[in-house]
Parts: C-alpha cells; sequence; structure tokens
C-alpha cells in the first residue's frame, strides 16, 4: 500500500536532497487502522521518467508490526504504476482532453525523441477516461458538501457522461483546488500547473484508487 505524499519539492530536489528529508510517520496503520504501530522499514528503490531524464528515487517504507504489512510514502510527483513523473501526464491529458489536441499535436509537445512513446501517451488517455467519472463524481460531491451555492458545479451539464468525463474532471479540479486553497495554507503556492498532482494527492487520501 502507498500513502501519496507531499514533499513539497520537485524530483531532482527529492532526489538530492534525500538524505535531508523529512518522512512523515503515519499515527495509524492505514491497513488495520491500529495506532503507533508503524516502525521504519528502509526504502526502496524506483525510477521516475522525463522525456529526457531517468531519475532514481528511494521510497520511504514502514512497516506494521500489528498486520506485518509494509506501507510507503510515494512523492505526490508520481503515480503508482506509471513510471513517467506526473507533470508529463498532466501535460498529455490536458492537450488531448482539455484542448482536444490531435495525438500527433500532443506528440510533438510532450514527446522528445519518441519518448514518451504514442503507445504510452495513448495508454495514459485511455486510463484516466476510464476512471475519470469516478473522480469526478467524488470531487463534485466534495464541492457540493462545501458550497451548495456555486454555480460552477456541473459545468458540462448532462453531457458530462462517461465520453467527457476526463474534460469534466480537468474542470472540476480547478475547483476544487480553488475552494482547498481557502481552507489550507499549504496550498498557497499551487497553481494550475499542480492541479493534477493536488487532484491525484487529494483522491488517493480517500481511496479513489487509480487516477491514470
Ligand atoms: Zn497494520
Amino acid at each position: 500500500m502507498v500513502i501519496v505524499t507531499e514533499f513539497g519539492c520537485l524530483v531532482h530536489e527529492y532526489v538530492e536532497r534525500c538524505s535531508g528529508l523529512v518522512f512523515p510517520r503515519p499515527n495509524e496503520c492505514p491497513q488495520c487502522r491500529v495506532a503507533d504501530t508503524l516502525i521504519g522499514h528502509g526504502f526502496y528503490e524506483r525510477k521516475a521518467l522525463s522525456p529526457t531524464q531517468v531519475y532514481v528515487l528511494r521510497i520511504k517504507r514502514w512497516y506494521c508490526t500489528a498486520c506485518q504489512r509494509t506501507v510507503s510514502l510515494l512523492p505526490s510527483f508520481l503515480l503508482r504504476f506509471r513510471h513517467y513523473l506526473l507533470d508529463v501526464i498532466q501535460s498529455v491529458v490536458i492537450l488531448r482532453f482539455e484542448d482536444s489536441a490531435s495525438w500527433a499535436q500532443v506528440a510533438r509537445r510532450c514527446a522528445v525523441a519518441g519518448a514518451p512513446s504514442s503507445r504510452t501517451i495513448h495508454r495514459w488517455c485511455d486510463s484516466l477516461a476510464e476512471h475519470a467519472s469516478v473522480w469526478w463524481a467524488a470531487v463534485q460531491q466534495t464541492l457540493a458538501q462545501q458550497d451548495a451555492a456555486s454555480p460552477l458545479l456541473d459545468p458540462l451539464g448532462k453531457s458530462a457522461g462517461p465520453r467527457d468525463a476526463p474534460r469534466a474532471l480537468l474542470q472540476a479540479t480547478l475547483h476544487l483546488l480553488a475552494w482547498a486553497k481557502t481552507q489550507w495554507s499549504a496550498l498557497a503556492d499551487y497553481g494550475l500547473a499542480d492541479r493534477f498532482r493536488f487532484l491525484w494527492h487529494w483522491g488517493a487520501g480517500r481511496g479513489l484508487g487509480r487516477l491514470v
């Protein structure tokens, strides 16, 4: 299991400062919910890709002495099961779903010398399309609970079915971020370019599962 964690730094800073980073220990095990059972369990290595670089990161791991399972702290600039940095994936899905770019345009803007491959780009978009409606519904529900009078809810109306779900989700995330910034000062620096990372951190903490 992973806990998506905001370290407040970019990937190269995470790599460079790794020994100086603070890895927050959860108060309770996210799996068995028993308190004060997590002990340090070292690190594992994983790669993170940009179109031009390969980063090797050390991922902090905790071990629960109650349920004997491990939990690791995944930096919020990474998704589970995806090698590429979340920023790269964000650029692709925004171009494709929000700007309605063609596949060729997406590749031209986001890929360098064929990385990521067009196959990978397609796979990300398919995956977001598959999961977006669940995430969108959760965002809408939170917004409705927080601000029932918001005129910005459901900007695509009834057309926001599965076909438009990725676009609707990207839009709704802007509203969620705008609201969240009024609640948590830690989000003060978050802007448009951080919305996917914010969404991932927010939704993973609510157990929404896979995003892309
Ligand atoms: Zn446990």
